[in-house]
């Protein structure tokens, strides 16, 4: 029996995790991906280092493909501008639409010099040293004075990168700049352990004396800061590496000033008081200010969503889903559009997409799962549609100009990559732009004889 078909936007954990719960419970599941790739940041945003684990993930994620009522077109963006839009979708009447393209739009300050060069967010840098087009071939100019804005596990990333792994020449010093103070630092232990060498203990010593009083007030006592986010303090200082990491705690950038070249050659910044608000403390400009030297600064506070979907946003960056959480569980999960005060029923949001920036693969795939039992709920009594073919589908696409990778051709594209890595005995290769991956797809298909192309057998 035809139990109807739901497309799903997005194939980064959130997407995949709920493809497969909605496959197995008979639906016919079809995967659009912006990517041609499967795994969205577990692909292109976990650290390149991280083999292991961005290698078990993706294994799961292929075997996930397997599923025989699941089908994947990656390289199909549904953003309008000439690519697919969300009124394709709604027209080929699938039974629902689930949203899971993570946190795509860019979190800046809106701070004066803004535009200079030499100012990237962190999702496009982290974009480009994973290799993700077209961000893998873009210019990211690194100077010799980096500023990371934000002191959360994506800021240590990047400074890991840029200290041990960046090729060429690397930065000299790379300072985090934070709101508030060394308390409230939201990084993991192990993973600080990769940069914790760099860490500039004399400098670090002279900023937290700097900052004490000012935190004393909220009953922090400096001297134990070992005992809370900077256990590396009671240790001996394993090996002292070149590249200076340092901290200005209790800094907010105001203005960004370029030089002739239009390039971040300072950064004016305003010292915050720490204040309690509840239970938590808060940063609170004061009318002191002071100009840093950098030549580079990367944004690493959190990404909002992308508006260019079309699905209904709100001012902080969300898209916006019923707001009548007490009246059933699943609410918060379902797009609801404010003009007209109602569900748009049958799309969900999941994963990243519902709630930006928000912790790790496994908290995106609870939420996508969680979402699931809902949707599933949902499907029961839907109203049944005529399900799309895969001939409207691609018929959509090549009215768009679109060139859909199906999931045998993903296959292809790994087995060409791996043994590319095999022959440069690397552990890993990617290819840096999408032609590059459509050429490899091709020469591997010419080599096994098969001439399909972008075929609707997905
Ligand atoms: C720098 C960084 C490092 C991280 N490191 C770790 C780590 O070490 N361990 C860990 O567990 N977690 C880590 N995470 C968190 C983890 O990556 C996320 O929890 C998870 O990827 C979120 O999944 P998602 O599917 O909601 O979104 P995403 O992973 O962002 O996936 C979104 C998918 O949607 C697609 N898409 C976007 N827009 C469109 C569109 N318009 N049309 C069609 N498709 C679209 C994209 O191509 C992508 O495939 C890290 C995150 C970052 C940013």
């Amino acid at each position: 029996m035809d139990r109807g078909t739901v497309l799903v936007v997005g194939a980064g954990p959130a997407g995949l995790f709920a493809s497969r719960k909605i496959a197995a419970a008979g639906y016919r599941v079809i995967i659009l991906n912006r990517d041609i790739k499967p795994g969205g940041l577990a692909e292109y945003g976990i650290y390149p280092q991280k083999f292991h684990m961005k290698g078990g993930l993706r294994k799961q994620f292929f075997k996930f493909l397997e599923m025989p009522n699941l089908s994947y077109f990656g390289n199909t963006p549904v953003l309008g501008h000439g690519s697919l839009t969300l009124g394709d979708l709604r027209q080929w009447n699938p039974s629902a639409i689930v949203f899971a393209v993570g946190a795509q739009g860019t979190k800046t300050l809106g701070l004066p010099g803004e535009e200079g060069k030499g100012l990237y967010s962190a999702k496009d840098f982290v974009f480009h040293y994973n290799q993700l087009p077209p961000f893998a071939s873009m210019d990211f100019s690194i100077g010799r004075r980096v500023a990371i804005v934000g002191m959360g596990n994506v800021m240590v990333d990047i400074a890991r990168w840029l200290l041990e792994d960046m090729p060429g020449e690397r930065p000299e010093e790379v300072a985090v700049i934070a709101r508030r103070g060394p308390f409230e630092a939201k990084f993991d232990k192990k993973e600080f352990d990769y940069v914790e060498m760099h860490l500039d203990r004399g400098s670090f010593s002279e900023e937290l004396r700097r900052v004490q009083e000012r935190v004393q007030g909220c009953g922090q006592d400096i001297s134990k800061l070992a005992e809370s986010t900077f256990p590396w303090l009671d240790q001996p200082l394993a090996q002292i590496a070149p590249g200076k990491l340092s901290f200005r705690f209790l800094t907010s950038p105001s203005a960004v000033l370029l030089d002739e070249a239009g390039r971040i050659n300072r950064l004016r910044v305003t010292e915050n008081d720490l204040v309690l608000k509840g239970d938590t403390t808060a940063a609170r400009a004061t009318d002191q200010t002071a100009e840093l030297e950098f030549d580079t600064l990367i944004y690493a506070i959190g990404d909002i969503v992308d508006p260019a979907l079309g699905l209904p946003c709100d001012k902080k960056g969300y898209y916006i889903t019923n707001p009548d959480e007490s009246r059933h569980e699943g609410a918060a999960y379902e797009v609801f559009d404010p003009q007209t005060g109602k569900v748009l029923a049958g799309e969900f949001v999941v994963g990243w997409a519902r709630k930006a920036s928000d912790g790790l693969v496994g908290k995106a795939r609870f939420d996508a799962e969680q979402g699931c039992d809902h949707i599933l709920k949902y499907l029961e009594t839907a109203p049944s549609r005529i399900a799309p073919s895969l001939e409207d589908i691609t018929r959509g696409f090549s009215r768009r100009g679109t060139r859909a990778v199906d999931k045998g051709e993903i296959k292809l594209l790994a087995r060409t990559e791996e043994a590319e890595a095999k022959a440069h005995n690397l552990p890993a290769i990617k290819f840096p732009t999408n032609e590059q991956m459509l050429a490899a797809i091709e020469k591997e298909k010419s080599a096994s004889g098969s001439s399909k192309s972008g075929s609707a057998a997905a």
